[in-house]
């Protein structure tokens, strides 16, 4: 009796941990204002020699800013500016990559990402591809990057997306929009400086800020649920709720939506998003909606599966003036939809985080046209 009740056990726990996750954490993190001055510092142990240098991928808002002139080059090191006005895409990972391989004798010592989520999947995409064969596109999808990245780190320089702690580089690619999600991708060193994000528009805070807040509810809100990820998404919405309905100063307001992103990014990284994400890949990859314009133009309209959410968001916008863009899938073709629905219902795990295993009972396609309409 006691060796099959051990043996029940031991198969038990077997079974249980098999299905956990091991979640890479970002190892070393800076918060502070003013502590973009450390960089120089920061990247200084880690330099293999002058010929191996620091690329520093840039969101191009800053080109001619004083923030660039505060960026610390030494020997060959390169700023590369890069648009942040279109998602990032495997095509331009793989540019990027064989521009830095073609320009220096020795792969870089560090890639260093200054900007938002895009800039942010851009350097961690490049890292890895720097050491890997093939496109980044073969790279999208769950642990298929075999040989560690070259250094990298990540400078955010609006909050909300929490790509700065995920495991995940999203790219838009030939057939499909996917991260690369590896324990390699991870960064490894965050800088967060709560001064580098003054400069954001009031709807673009809204948009980004936004992108935490529905990460908060639809973590909160899941089946997959638990207590890592509960405790992470709670702190993250009580911070998004002093953000956007409180009466913060500013520099308090930016540096609680520093922490709100990294704690929302925290949340789901041990559990999932869920249907707002799920609807919003679908607008993305047919009409190139960015992703936090692309999960709020959606979250209005998911009154019935977050009630709560849906209100407190509504509240939001209403305070800040925001007015979201009407009508934009009003002339769109049955096969637009098709596109969009597909992509949507690829989206298993957020369906599953959502609503459950038995999520297709719910989740048809005239159901998610139903909610695109409205859009
Ligand atoms: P973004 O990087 O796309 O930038 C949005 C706009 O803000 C751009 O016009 C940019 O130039 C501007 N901007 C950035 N910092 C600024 C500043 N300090 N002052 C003035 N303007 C500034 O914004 P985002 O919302 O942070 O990122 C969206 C991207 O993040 C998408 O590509 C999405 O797929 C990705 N994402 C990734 C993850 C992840 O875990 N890897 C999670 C969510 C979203
Ligand atoms: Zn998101």
């Amino acid at each position: 009796m006691e060796i099959k009740k051990e043996i029940r056990l031991k198969e038990s726990i077997k079974g249980q941990t098999a299905n956990y996750k091991n979640f890479p954490m970002v190892p070393r993190v800076i918060y502070g204002r003013g502590s973009f001055d450390q960089l120089g510092a920061l990247l200084m142990p880690i330099r293999k020699n002058a010929d191996a240098p620091c690329i520093f991928l840039v969101d191009d808002i800053f080109e001619g800013t004083p923030l660039a002139d505060r960026i610390p080059l030494i020997f060959n090191d390169q700023v590369i500016f890069i648009s942040a006005e279109e998602e990032p895409k495997t095509v331009q990972v793989d540019v990027l990559v064989a521009n830095i391989k073609n320009g220096f004798t020795e792969l870089p010592s560090a890639i260093i990402g200054i900007g938002g989520g895009t800039l942010l999947d851009l350097s961690k995409a490049v890292s890895i591809m720097l050491t890997n064969i093939g496109s980044a596109s073969e790279y999208q999808g769950w642990d298929l990057v075999q040989q560690a990245a070259v250094y990298h780190l990540g400078i955010p320089t609006i909050s909300g997306t929490g790509a700065e702690v995920s495991r995940t580089a999203v790219l838009l690619g030939p057939d499909k929009k996917l991260g690369i999600n590896s324990d390699h991708t991870v960064f490894d060193q965050v800088l967060l400086d709560p001064e580098l994000t003054k400069g954001v528009s009031k709807e673009q805070w809204f948009y980004t800020g936004m992108d935490c807040f529905i990460h908060c509810i639809e973590s909160l809100e899941g089946t997959y649920l638990n207590a890592f990820s509960q405790t992470y998404g709670e702190k993250a919405l009580d911070l998004c709720k002093e953000v956007f309905l409180g009466n913060l100063s500013p520099l308090e307001s930016r540096e609680k939506l520093m922490m709100a992103s990294w704690h929302g990014g925290m949340s789901i990284a041990y559990s999932q998003v869920g249907v707002a994400h799920a609807l919003s890949y679908g607008l993305s990859y047919l009409l190139g909606v960015k992703h936090g314009i692309g999960n709020c133009l959606v979250f209005e309209h998911l009154q019935e599966f977050y009630p709560e959410g849906v209100m407190l968001f509504n509240k939001m916008k209403q305070r800040h003036g925001i007015e979201l863009p009407q009508g934009i899938c009003a002339d769109l073709t049955e096969d637009d939809f098709d596109i969009m629905i597909k992509v949507a219902l690829g989206m298993g795990p957020l369906w599953e985080n959502a609503l459950g295993k038995e999520w297709r009972k719910t989740i048809t396609p005239q159901k998610l046209r139903s909610i695109y309409q409205k859009i």
